[in-house]
């Protein structure tokens, strides 16, 4: 059996408290923080800015050939990371409800999949990593040593999305953010290649009612008694 790095997957829906939870977990750490979503948010963005065809192979790849990521690591435990696209700051920009629909799209594309599958095991070569995503733990890096999923009901994830929107200056509609979670969730779990799922090995963690503080004190409990 292959050997297990030193990576702490968290996987799970949107709106589970995912990246507070993760921001968490890495500070306690002193991992680096991985968001994947950040990734495909930033690929999404680029291709439709591109007015890139997904079905056009030889565009497609000739647009992803353009195009360079950079990942800046997070200030402090309470900031997202920041990404660069092309030398452009787009952290902003990739973290609107529509945005979120966009990755979800492009996300489906198998060349987008296998281009940041890629990066994100370089990423993750020397472990010390919390990834957080949707396939962290099945696809990208099988061999971690701590895997989680994370769930809760779809009304509070909304909930939770809204109240995260507005923290950042973005004002949304209960209504309107339900039906994109529930549309995103269905096209994460149902798409071909690496759908959302939970890995065999991994830990499940219900969130409804609880808060990130103490999802992150549970994941820390089970990583600091696992021996490996
Ligand atoms: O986590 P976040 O909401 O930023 O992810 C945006 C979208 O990117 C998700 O809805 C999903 O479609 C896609 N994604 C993915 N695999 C990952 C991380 C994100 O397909 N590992």
């Amino acid at each position: 059996m292959p050997e297990k790095k030193k990576i702490i997957t968290i996987d799970g829906p949107s709106g589970v408290g995912k990246s507070t939870v993760s921001r968490k977990v890495a500070a306690a750490t002193g991992f680096t923080y991985l968001d994947t979503g950040a990734m495909y948010r930033a690929f999404g963005l680029y291709l439709s800015r591109q007015k890139t065809d997904l079905n056009d192979a030889l565009a497609l790849r000739a647009t992803l050939e353009s195009l360079q990521l950079e990942l800046i690591p997070a200030a402090d435990e309470r900031s997202d990371v920041r990404v660069l696209v092309n030398g452009e700051d787009v952290s902003e920009a990739i973290r609107t409800p529509e945005m979120a629909m966009i990755a979800s799209r492009v996300s489906a594309n198998p060349l987008v999949r296998e281009i940041l599958t890629k990066i994100q095991k370089r990423y993750g070569h020397d472990g010390k990593i919390v990834a957080e995503g949707r396939d962290t733990g099945t696809v990208v890096f099988p061999n971690a040593a701590h895997k989680f999923f994370l769930d809760a009901h779809p009304e509070e994830r909304a909930r939770r999305r809204v109240r995260q929107l507005g923290e950042n200056g973005v004002e949304a509609d209960f209504k309107q953010i339900l039906a994109m979670t529930l549309e995103r969730d269905d096209n994460d779990r149902n798409r071909a290649v690496a759908p959302l799922r939970q890995a065999e090995d991994a830990l499940l963690i219900d969130t409804t009612g609880i808060d990130a503080e103490e999802v992150a004190k549970r994941i820390m409990r089970v990583v600091l008694n696992e021996a490996i």
